[in-house]
């Protein structure tokens, strides 16, 4: 699981809580809201019988003194007459009476109704006889009735039974306010255990999916450990774990008195690959070798990628070292055999440096450093070897660092100075031109060749002053020639990709009055593959001022030629490896021929490099090259052999003359 995933199950597992918390929240306050909504309109309700319960007991009390207002009145007046009156309101007591009935709890209508009802029925009989005395017009037995005891004591019974009834029903209320309030209280009570559990749940929840999401992390974290232990691509050790196996095979070694060689590998023409077939089979190459190398490798030793086409074997063994040699060599013979991918043939190979412990190094840094310097000798003697480290490739290295650190003063120095190679014109036998080749003359080391100290120009970014200060010397040097003679420059491989690689030059060839068409740039195929289209606009901004463009050492790892078509190229320059072989190999024969075929359909001249004897001459001739370079002709030559070189190649005896003075055999 990636990053963005585990950030992805976090963000949905506290969304979800969150989401929880919410409802969770909702349900409590609705509980609450209900509660108090349902307990309110209880309350309200009870409040609104209390108070037609009290009305009710007014209305009978309000009567009640009416009625006997109106008996007192007829037997005091004699006015017979309140007799109405009393029987307007008689009913209105006993419908009050029955609305406190219905509204009241019955236990508490109990007394009222048997006091009031027996009292009441006793105080109308007597009032009923009060009226008839009023009617007789005996008022004094009237009155005697108002005044008896009885009577008085229905009376008085009537009133204590409402005014109890209202005391009970006010008792009533409180208690049933208390009761009301407990009952809210233990709703509350209810509702409190309740929000309690309900967090308490998503507690749990929140708890156990970040224990998830921890999970889902840690998972994440071991992988990521392993990956960052193991190479993606291949799934070979990594450079981290392969240094920490290395400490643990070296301790064991020095425990065990045995010993740990460490084998450098590196892939030879593994970047033309890349950048020709594309990184899609650059990786499948890579994950081939990581393949083949842990079978040759074979006795479960670690192997692993130190990055890019670098890889390593780590071999613990005892006694002798035939052992890491014969690993050696079976990587070697592995890495090299040709490789079917996606319907291509690609052929690699490899170069292998070496170094074992303890005996050339005893920390890991230092030894893998010296396996290091091992490969790079393997690589510049020829690759596809073997090589032990030994002390002396030590002071090599040490001599690349000092050379390094002296190249800026050289070229400011001009300790860098070009040399001079003619390119013959085959029809004419005369010199067309000269490629410009650099020499260093180092005070104390004497001439240094180019292959060693234009990688470190290169390296160091000194290239182009480089570059620039030769070709203002040559500019120099070749100005006084006969105007038909042109140079050639080398570009290397960044250079080409520079927008201000024209100006550059222009700049020069402006400061020495040197005609641009006199000059001649060669690039190598490989500088065109890594970025073609930088390199066709620099291309045309050098053939728009007039420059020439050559091709240099065609038909070396590529096999495309599709691009030709898109670059106005005036040469096409044959790789020497070709000539080599014209003689032996068939195959050399075609494909020189086909290249002139190309270099004409293109309307490009084609060069032969490397020509060392007639017989190369002569085959390439036959194949109709228009021109030639190599050692049969004259090995590269200082700026003040070039007037007695091209006086050699004048005239009809040239070719004898060259063959004796200037050529090589
Ligand atoms: P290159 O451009 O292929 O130059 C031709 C190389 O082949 C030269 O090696 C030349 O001396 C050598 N050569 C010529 N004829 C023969 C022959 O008949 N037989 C054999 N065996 N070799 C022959 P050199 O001068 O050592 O240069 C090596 C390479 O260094 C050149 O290869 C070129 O790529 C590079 N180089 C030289 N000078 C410069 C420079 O000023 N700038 C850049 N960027 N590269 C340079
Ligand atoms: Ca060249
Ligand atoms: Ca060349």
């Amino acid at each position: 699981m990636n990053n963005s995933n585990i950030v992805k199950q976090a963000t949905k597992s506290a969304r979800r809580a969150v989401l929880l918390a919410i409802i969770g929240a909702a349900v409590v306050i609705t509980a609450l809201i209900l509660e108090h909504s349902i307990f309110s309109r209880l309350q309200v309700a009870r409040t609104a019988q209390m108070v037609e319960l009290h009305q009710n007991i007014g209305k009978i009390n309000r009567t009640r003194e009416r009625l006997n207002n109106a008996a007192n009145m007829a037997a005091v007046t004699g006015d017979a007459s309140w007799d109405d009156e009393y029987e307007a309101e008689l009913p209105k007591i006993q419908r009050a009476l029955d609305r406190v009935a219905e509204l009241a709890d019955p236990r508490m209508t109990v007394q009222l109704d048997t006091r009031t009802r027996i009292s009441g029925r006793k105080i109308i009989e007597v009032d009923k006889q009060i009226f008839e005395k009023v009617a007789q017009g005996n008022l004094t037995e009237a009155q005697a009735l108002l005044s008896h005891p009885t009577y008085q004591f229905h009376q008085q019974n009537f009133s204590v039974g409402t005014e109890r009834f209202m005391a009970d029903v006010a008792t009533d209320a409180e208690a049933w306010s208390k009761q009301f309030e407990t009952r809210e209280r233990v709703a509350l009570a209810m509702l409190a255990p309740l929000s309690l559990i309900a967090a308490f749940a998503l507690w749990r929840h929140l708890n156990a999916s970040l224990a998830r999401s921890e999970g889902v992390h840690l998972a994440a974290e071991a992988k990521i450990r392993r990956l960052a232990m193991n190479d993606m691509l291949t799934g070979l050790s990594n450079r981290m774990s392969l240094r920490e196996s290395l400490h643990s095979a070296m301790a064991r070694a020095a425990q065990a008195n045995t010993k740990v060689a460490v084998l450098m590998i590196d892939l030879d023409r593994f970047k033309p690959v890349n950048d020709r077939y594309g990184h899609l089979v650059g990786d499948l190459v890579l994950k081939e070798v990581a393949k083949r190398l842990i079978k040759a490798v074979r006795n479960g030793e670690l192997c692993g990628r130190f990055g890019g086409d670098e890889f390593v074997a780590v071999v613990e063994y005892s006694g002798d070292d035939q052992i890491p040699r014969r690993i050696g060599a079976r990587v070697v013979e592995a890495l090299s055999a040709p490789m079917a991918l996606q319907g291509l043939t690609v052929e690699i190979g490899a170069s292998v440096g070496m170094a074992v412990f303890p005996g050339d190094a005893t920390a890991e840094d230092d030894l893998i450093g010296k396996a290091d310097i091992a490969l790079y000798k393997a690589k510049s003697s020829g690759r596809g070897t073997v090589q032990w480290f030994n002390a002396s490739m030590d002071t090599d290295i040490k001599m690349r660092l000092e050379l390094e650190a002296e190249l800026g003063s050289a070229i400011k120095n001009r300790e860098i100075v070009p040399y001079y190679q003619p390119i013959v014109d085959l029809a004419s036998g005369r010199i067309a031109s000269f490629e410009v080749l650099s020499r260093w003359h180092h005070p104390a080391r004497g001439t240094i060749q180019p292959s060693e100290f234009i990688p470190l120009a290169e390296k160091c970014g000194l290239i182009d002053e480089l570059m620039l200060s030769v070709l203002q010397r040559a500019c120099l040097d070749v100005r006084a020639l006969p105007p038909e003679l042109t140079i050639a420059i080398n570009i290397a491989p960044g250079q080409i990709q520079d927008a201000r690689l024209a100006h550059r030059i222009l700049a020069v060839l402006s400061r020495t009055h040197f005609a641009p068409v006199r000059l001649e740039v060669e690039i190598t195929e490989s500088a065109l593959i890594s970025d073609i289209e930088a390199a066709k606009s620099v291309i045309d901004s050098l053939k728009s001022l007039g420059i020439k463009v050559a091709l240099d050492d065609f038909g070396t790892g590529y096999s495309s030629l599709s691009y030709l078509s898109d670059l106005p190229f005036d040469k096409i320059k044959i790789d020497r490896s070709f000539i080599k072989t014209v003689h032996d190999r068939r195959e050399s024969v075609k494909i020189v021929s086909a290249i002139v075929g190309l270099g004409r359909s293109l309307g490009a001249l084609t060069v032969a490099e490397g020509i060392e004897t007639a017989r190369d001459e002569e085959v390439i001739r036959a194949l109709s090259c228009s021109l030639a370079q190599g050692y049969y002709y004259s090995k590269p030559v200082p700026a003040t052999d070039l007037p007695s070189l091209v006086r050699r190649f004048d005239g009809p005896v040239r070719r004898a003359v060259a063959a004796i003075s200037g050529g090589y055999y």
